[in-house]
Parts: structure tokens; sequence; C-alpha cells
């Protein structure tokens, strides 16, 4: 290989998984070269960095060049002080992951969240592929997402655009629904992530009574005749609608990709048109809600468009 041949890493942090990806960029074509999955290291900082030194040292060596590498991080960078904020991974808490990966690395890197990882990858050959612009929508563990124009990652100020997750659900608009404010890891109260993932529709199935269940259980008792896991589904139903159809007024995506294990609920297909639509008024059209192309093995695909994304800038 030539040095004037390009390729890129991109890795996937998870709280129990690393997965790294290699791409050789083949004029705009990312064709993918090398894989790897390893343990995180999720207690100890030291190892974690030393962890990600060997994948990439050893990408390097499979892709025949020193590449640069894009991460797909769980949680957010605090944007004032660079510290990581609310990981799945408690090594990371509070240090300055990205200037300890800088001068681990030694090569160019770029750093998003997980669910703006998912977004990009969706845009680019995935399911919103040659749409003008496009929301994708985490519905897993917690919820959050990303908005891609033309195929590229909007960021905004702080590197949030896209964590519609803790947008805050007002008392009045969860009274009907006999549900309380709930708090967040975040700190505050009523983050719509608390009802519409997955553990917030297992938390709004035993409010209402029903026991310790997953959503695809929840959902088999809903096909069972149970008016309890009926009721749940609905209210779920209810606020992702009316979330997303804030969305629409706020950005107006060309569709809207789901991710996160929400995304295996066909029901949603079938049914948040029209839950988004009940929200919004006469005349403004619903856009189509697609199911993922590459689900959770995007994100290290997604880490390394965004890292193409941030070199061609
Ligand atoms: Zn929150």
């Amino acid at each position: 290989m030539t040095t004037s041949e390009r390729g890129y890493h991109g890795i996937d942090i998870g709280g129990t998984k690393i997965e790294l990806v290699s791409f050789a960029d083949e004029g705009g074509h990312l064709r993918e070269v090398h894989r790897e999955r390893i343990a995180t290291p999720g207690d100890d900082f030291a190892a974690f960095i030393a962890a990600m030194q060997g994948l990439t040292g050893r990408a390097d060596a499979a892709l025949g060049l020193r590449a640069p590498v894009g991460i797909g991080l769980p949680g957010v960078i605090d944007s004032a002080t660079g510290r990581q904020l609310s990981s799945n991974v408690p090594a990371l808490n509070g240090r300055q992951v990205v200037e300890a990966l800088h001068e681990a690395l030694v090569r160019p890197i770029a750093v998003g969240n997980d669910c703006q990882c998912f977004a990009l990858s969706e845009a680019q050959g995935g399911a919103a592929e040659g749409l003008p612009s496009m929301f994708g929508a985490i519905l897993g563990t917690g919820a959050g997402g990303g908005f891609c124009l033309h195929g590229r990652l909007l960021r905004g100020l702080n590197g949030v655009a896209g964590e519609w997750g803790h947008w805050p659900l007002a008392a009045a608009q969860l009274a009907p629904h006999g549900l309380p404010l709930y708090d967040c890891p975040c700190g505050r109260r009523g983050c719509l992530e608390r009802y519409v993932s997955g553990p917030g529709l297992s938390r709004m199935y035993r409010h209402f009574g029903g026991g310790d269940d997953t959503p695809l259980a929840i959902v088999a008792h809903a096909q069972g005749g149970s008016a309890l896991a009926r009721r749940a589904l609905d209210v779920h139903l209810d606020l992702l609608g009316h979330a997303l159809a804030s969305l629409v007024l706020a950005l107006d995506p060309h569709a809207i990709v789901l991710g996160g294990g929400l995304s295996q609920l066909a029901h949603l297909y079938q049914k948040l048109p029209a839950a988004i639509a009940r929200h919004l008024f006469p005349g403004v059209r619903t856009p189509p809600v697609l199911p993922p192309v590459f689900g959770d093995a995007g994100g290290a695909r997604g880490a390394a468009l965004l890292i193409r994304q941030q070199l061609n800038d």
C-alpha cells in the first residue's frame, strides 16, 4: 500500500464491549477490511487506554496505514471542562477521555456519542440513504439521537444536538396517564427517556400494576389480551408520538430511523406515524418511520464516518 491510500477506524465503546471496524476509503466508498471486538475494561482507566492502543495498533497493521480514528462514546462530554459525564463505562466518568486518547493514539480523532454515530451510519448507506435529512432516534436503555442533513451529522454548539431523551415532560402531560414525574440520572425530573426507552416502558407497565417484564414480553402480554400491557403500550406510543411531533416541528426530517432494542417492536412502524400525526396540525405530513439497516452494528461504522466528516471539514 502507498501512503496516498486512505482509511479510517471506527470504534464503538459500550458498557460491556468495544468494537472496532476499519475501512479502506476507495474513492468515497468505504470497504470494510478489519473488525475486532474486545471486552470493555470498565473499571480501570489505564487499562482502558492501553486496550484502545492495542486495538488501534492491530487495526493499523491490518489496514496498512496509520489511520485516523472516530470514536462513539456513551454519555455526554462536558463542553466546558472536556470531562466525560454519565457514561455507562464507570472508568471514564470525570476523565478527560478525548485528551487522553489524543495523547495515547497520536493521530486525528473525532468523538461523538453512540446515538450520533448510529444516525450518521443510517444517513450514509443506511435506511435514510439519499434523503435530504433524517433523524436517527435510539430507543434502547436510554433515548438519544442525531440529526443529519445531506448525510452530515449536525452537532451544534455543545455537541448535544439530537439529545431528545432529556426533553422534559410536563406534569400536566403525564397526569392524564396517571404517571408521576420520574427522576433522571442527568439530574433533572420528567425526562422523556424515563418513559419511552426500553426500561421506561417496563417502568410504566409496573406502575400500572404489571410485573417486571421486558418490552418484548409486554408486547406478548398485550397480544395475549392483557389490558395492563395494552395500556402501557398505548401510553408509550402516545408519549413517543407527542415527542416526535415536536421533533417534526423543530427539524421536519425526511425520515425517522429507529435504533436500539425497541427498534425490534414491529408495531412502532405501523402505529407511530398516526400517533405523531395526532399531535400535529392538519396539512403537516408525517415522515416515514423506518427500521435501521445496520442497527447496533452501525456504531463503529458511524464513528468512522464521523472522523471522515471531521477531516473533510
Ligand atoms: Zn435526563
